[in-house]
């Protein structure tokens, strides 16, 4: 089912670390909606078409409960258009258009697995699309560890510890876990999959030890954006594969389309 426009009630708006904040939003399924999987994005738009900024802006899903009807986004408040997200309070709406793009293929996944250990990689506040994909594999019967990067101190990983076996954690501050990047601690070759999202740096970095162990990866890939929907063209990458869009062949790539 494609993407659709819905103006969406706030539930909640907090901030749980310093400029990261999480959204609930209801999002009616029972009412036609279509439900978004792991690796979906939304755009959101919480300001007048006449107001700036003049783009809506892309946020992946971070958490979706089919019972509840609800939707999780994990943000990060960056500029004016992050910054009018924040403001929004419980019971405001705003205009949510989607699920939008590929998304994780799960059940693939599973499938490339057959029951030996993925590992879900991200980078700072690219952990935001790794929580459904961790529930979603881990309702599968896939055995999860995660590793994360951080500049300083780690946010949101408690909502982690349910579906995965193992959390390793890395900061650049040495503040907590490992001193250091997240790929020195990252071993592909004890996996069947790694499955990744954040800074480019990172998942290249991530890309470049999966091949060397010939462990397939993918990567879950951020463009600025304006339409989401794969019409404007704004978001175009180039693959070995040919140009993509990021918003509708995207945003996730196996690593090694989009990764020299
Ligand atoms: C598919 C997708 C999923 C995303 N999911 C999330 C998410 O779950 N949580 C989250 O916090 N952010 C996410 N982002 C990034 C988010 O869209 C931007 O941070 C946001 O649009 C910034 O808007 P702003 O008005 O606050 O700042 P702007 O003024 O638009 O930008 C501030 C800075 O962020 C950079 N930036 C803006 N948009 C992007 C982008 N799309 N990709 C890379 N850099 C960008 C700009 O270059 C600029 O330096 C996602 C982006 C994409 C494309």
């Amino acid at each position: 089912m494609s993407a659709v426009k819905f103006q969406a009630e706030v539930l909640e708006n907090l901030c749980i670390a310093p400029d990261i904040c999480r959204m609930t939003v209801r999002w009616p399924v029972s009412a036609g909606l279509p439900a978004p999987h792991a690796g979906q994005f939304y755009m959101l738009r919480s300001w007048a078409f006449d107001e700036t900024p003049m783009l809506s802006r892309p946020i992946s899903v971070h958490d979706y409960d089919a019972e509840k009807e609800t939707l999780t986004f994990l943000y990060q408040v960056k500029r004016e258009g992050t910054e009018k997200l924040k403001a929004l309070e419980a019971g405001q709406s705003l205009s949510l258009t989607g699920p939008c793009g590929n998304g994780f293929d799960t059940a693939e996944i599973v499938r490339t697995a057959a029951g030996r250990p993925v590992a879900v990689v991200g980078g700072g506040i690219g952990t935001a699309p790794l929580l459904l994909l961790c529930r979603e594999l881990s309702a599968a019967g896939c055995k999860l560890e995660l590793y994360c990067g951080f500049r300083d101190q780690p946010y949101g990983l408690e909502e982690f510890l349910p579906y995965c076996a193992a959390v390793s954690v890395a900061t650049d501050s040495g503040a907590v876990g490992y001193h250091g990047l997240v790929t020195e601690i990252l071993h592909p070759e004890q996996f069947a999959a790694v499955l990744t999202c954040g800074p480019m740096v990172m998942m290249r970095g991530v890309a470049k030890l999966c091949d060397a162990a010939g462990v397939p990866c993918l990567a879950s890939l951020e463009r600025k954006m304006a339409c989401g929907l794969g019409a404007c063209l704004g978001c175009t990458c180039h693959t070995k594969v040919g140009a993509k869009t990021v918003c509708k062949d995207g945003p996730v790539f196996p690593a090694e389309e989009v990764f020299e």
